[in-house]
């Protein structure tokens, strides 16, 4: 079993990491996805995040239309920070041995990944897929030489196409007026309106 991690603060969860994950479950054939809401992202502790149940529902509305992607609640029903290695741990124990673990990344946070809690042993756990861009080119073999021996193999690059979007720029759009039709799903877009989401200052 492969199964393929899209891990967020999904704040909200838009069309760039939809398509994102559908074409590396394509390109690398994993059985299922597993979108992963964070609780309390470490990197963005400093700034309000909207809460968990939001986030969580949103993310449920984006995916349920689709028979090989799933949502857990693992990082949102932990309490304290969360950090992959956790969760990748506790993820091992609920899948058991047999299963391949495989974190999907955007090019941005995969440049950043020697940074993260426990990066060594992340990477020792778990295979590191770096979204990036049709043509363009990250490096790949710099990032794996950061972890020595152990990243050999460890990151692979999947070609995935470049969608504009990001959470915050949706949030911006919303409070200053304009639309966000076909960033999201139109679910998404409908609960966002329905919960007044993101209008005010947070
Ligand atoms: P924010 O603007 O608040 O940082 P975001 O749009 O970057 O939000 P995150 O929840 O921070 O979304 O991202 C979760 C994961 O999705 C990260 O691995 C990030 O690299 C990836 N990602 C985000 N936007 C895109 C996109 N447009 N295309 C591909 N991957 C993306
Ligand atoms: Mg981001």
């Amino acid at each position: 079993m492969k199964v393929g991690i899209m891990g967020g603060t999904f704040d909200p969860i838009h069309n760039g990491h939809l398509v994102t994950a559908e074409a590396v479950r394509d390109a690398i054939d994993l059985d299922e996805v597993l979108f992963i809401p964070s609780a309390r992202p470490p990197h963005k502790r400093d700034k309000n995040v909207t809460s968990p149940e939001h986030r969580l529902a949103m993310t449920v509305l984006a995916t349920c239309s689709h028979p090989n992607f799933r949502v857990s609640t693992i990082e949102i029903m932990r309490t304290g920070p969360s950090y992959a290695v956790d969760t990748i741990d506790a993820l091992k124990k609920e899948f058991g041995g047999g299963t391949e673990f495989y974190f999907i990344l955007g090019a941005d946070a995969a440049l950043e990944l020697s940074t993260w809690h426990h990066a060594q042993e992340l990477i020792e756990k778990c295979t590191f897929i770096a979204a990036t861009r049709q043509g363009t080119d990250i490096d790949i073999a710099t990032v794996e030489a950061q972890f020595g021996e152990v990243g050999h193999g460890h990151i692979l690059r999947v070609e995935t196409p470049k969608i504009e979007i990001s959470s915050t720029d949706i949030r911006e759009k919303i409070k200053s007026g304009h639309s966000i039709k076909y960033l999201v799903p139109d679910s998404v877009e409908a609960y966002i309106f329905k919960e007044q989401l993101y209008y005010d200052d947070r």
